[in-house]
């Protein structure tokens, strides 16, 4: 089935016990056993399993093409599981271009816990093998980048890292499996953090991973994930469940909106350069091109005139909200260096945009008089 259906009906049918359409929000903790002891529904206690979350895996497996999905507490609550799923001594590889949260999280976590870590530009597929160690498990690819949109060859990547006998996890945030499908290129495992486009609404925290197989890593991911205990609620994921089906359509109109916006910054004078990959003259629009149906809603620009004229645009915004975050229907405008620690590399004079569902006509003069 296609993704538009999937998104409707990947997740659960009418509730069997009531005929409901809508699916109910089972908030029981802990779930009857028969008199043998047995577990006729398959559910023991609220950690391990609940009908909600169960919906949501199941949807986010059948969007992704995996057999298996874990959905958490949060996007760096699944991401946190694949680090803890490896073993001390064990080498990753980064992004240069990666979320600033996926960085701290190894640098101040899990560096202490025995992971080492090597960055590559993977921009350039060819900068990732002379990266590789005898001890590399994982290959952490993200493609669009948070914030720069800096694309990279998954299908190359993947398959140099299998030569090396290591994994590859996509990063998918920014993409959403409507406009890309990393398993379908060669990957192992998709992250999410379903607080953006998925839930698509910014009205909830959320993470998720995807696996292609459900194998002995995942069983280890599942293990983190129900043994922790950084699970996603039933309310959580009934919101996640609710978002995704409309998100085909969401993302059509977000892409389109981001494409109208690019195009019109990239011939305003007061614009040094734009970030997106939907544009020719983007360094990665050819491989963005091959591996992505759609371009997606996140644009970034760098001022002319750096930080204090970046800033001066934040601040006569009227339509954008100045605000972190992204993948809601309101659009939203980030000075982003400064959430990020000094010596991110995001330059100062940048600006994040999560281009929401509103006109884009209004975006775009709301921006113009912004520019000045
Ligand atoms: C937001 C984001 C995350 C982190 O997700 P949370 O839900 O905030 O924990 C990870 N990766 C990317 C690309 C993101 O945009």
């Amino acid at each position: 089935m296609r993704v538009e259906t999937l998104a409707v009906h990947g997740g659960h049918g009418a509730d069997a016990a009531t005929g409901a359409v809508a699916p109910p929000i089972y908030l029981s903790t802990t779930f009857e056993r028969e008199t043998d002891g047995s577990l006729p529904h398959g559910y023991l206690y609220a950690r391990d399993a609940t009908p909600n979350r169960a919906a949501l895996e199941r949807v986010l497996a059948a969007l992704e093409g995996g057999r298996a999905a874990a959905a958490f507490s949060s996007g760096m609550a699944a991401t946190m599981a694949v680090f803890q799923s490896l073993a001390p001594g064990d080498h990753v590889i980064l992004p240069t271009s990666v979320y600033y949260g996926t960085r701290k999280l190894l640098d101040q976590v899990f560096a202490r816990w025995g992971l080492t870590m090597t960055s590559a530009d993977m921009q350039d597929a060819d900068k990732v093998a002379p990266a590789l160690r005898p001890t590399t498990r994982l290959v952490w690819v993200e493609s669009p980048s948070n914030p720069l949109l800096a694309v990279a060859d998954i299908e190359r990547i993947a398959a140099i890292a299998h030569d090396a006998g290591a994994r590859c996890a996509v990063d998918n945030t920014w993409a959403t499996p409507v406009a890309q499908r990393p398993l379908a290129l060669g990957a192992d495992l998709v992250m999410h953090s379903t607080t953006k486009y998925l839930g698509g609404h910014g009205d909830v925290t959320g993470g998720a991973l995807v696996s292609r197989e459900d194998d002995e890593f995942f069983q280890r991911v599942r293990t983190v994930q129900t043994a922790g205990g950084a699970v996603a609620a039933p309310f959580d994921c009934w919101l996640v469940v609710r978002g995704i089906k409309t998100l085909p359509y969401r993302m059509r109109a977000h892409t389109a909106n981001a494409t109208a916006v690019a195009e019109f910054l990239a011939s305003h004078p007061k614009i040094e350069a734009v970030h997106y990959p939907g544009l020719a003259t983007h360094p990665g629009h050819s491989i963005a091109f091959r591996q992505m149906s759609a371009f997606g809603g996140m644009v970034s620009v760098q001022v002319r005139g750096g930080r204090e004229a970046s800033l001066r645009v934040t601040s006569r915004v009227k339509v954008f909200t100045r605000a972190t975050s992204l993948g809601g229907p309101e659009s939203l405008v980030e000075h982003r260096a400064s959430v990020e620690a000094p010596g991110s590399g995001t330059p100062d004079n940048l600006l994040r945009l999560s281009i929401g569902l509103e006109h884009a006509d209004d975006l775009i003069a709301d921006l113009d008089q912004a520019l000045g």
